[in-house]
Parts: C-alpha cells; sequence; structure tokens
C-alpha cells in the first residue's frame, strides 16, 4: 500500500510553521521543503521514519536517525481550522504530491 522510503529518494519535508492565531492565520505557515532520504532504520518503525537532509531556502539541515530520531512520515489529513483541504504536521515528511 505505502511505497517504503529508500536511500537517496526524494520526498517533502514540513517546516515547522509559527503559531497559529486565535484567527487561524499564521504569520509564517509551515511549507514542504525538499529532502533526501539519507538513511533507514534496519527495522521500520510504525510511523516510517527515517533520516533526512533537508534543504531549506536558508540552507541545508539534517535529521539523522542517530542524533534526534529522524522524522516520521505523515498523511493527508482534513485541517478545518485554516479552511484548507489537507495539512500535514510540521516535522514529518511525505511523499510528493502529484500535481
Ligand atoms: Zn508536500
Amino acid at each position: 500500500m505505502s511505497q517504503q522510503p529508500t536511500v537517496g529518494r526524494t520526498v517533502h519535508y514540513v517546516s515547522h510553521g509559527t503559531p497559529v492565531r486565535p484567527d487561524g492565520t499564521q504569520a509564517f505557515p509551515s511549507r514542504c521543503r525538499a529532502a533526501i532520504v539519507t538513511e533507514v532504520p534496519d527495522q521500520p518503525t510504525p510511523d516510517n521514519r527515517v533520516g533526512l537532509q533537508i534543504n531549506s531556502p536558508d540552507g541545508p539541515f539534517s535529521h539523522p536517525l542517530s542524533k534526534d530520531g529522524g522524522v516520521p512520515q505523515d498523511e493527508p489529513r482534513p485541517f478545518e481550522d485554516l479552511g484548507e483541504p489537507y495539512a500535514y504536521a510540521g516535522g514529518s515528511w511525505h511523499w510528493p504530491e502529484r500535481v
């Protein structure tokens, strides 16, 4: 059903946005960033964690499995507060959306 990530694949990392205001807006909403899978665990975790190298516009940074446990996968979910059809949790990864 869901494809297993392998080293070298390109995925999306979701940046952490600023806190949601009472009116539902954010100064900086979370965004999809291009990321490369740098590590996969020997045994897949329930949340499908991988090590990522993330390419943000400000420069690259990494979330290695050995250092901070890597990054969990997230699936699209209803995000009714912002009136958008789908959103992902900040600090997660997903396969790039097909457009
Ligand atoms: Zn995305």
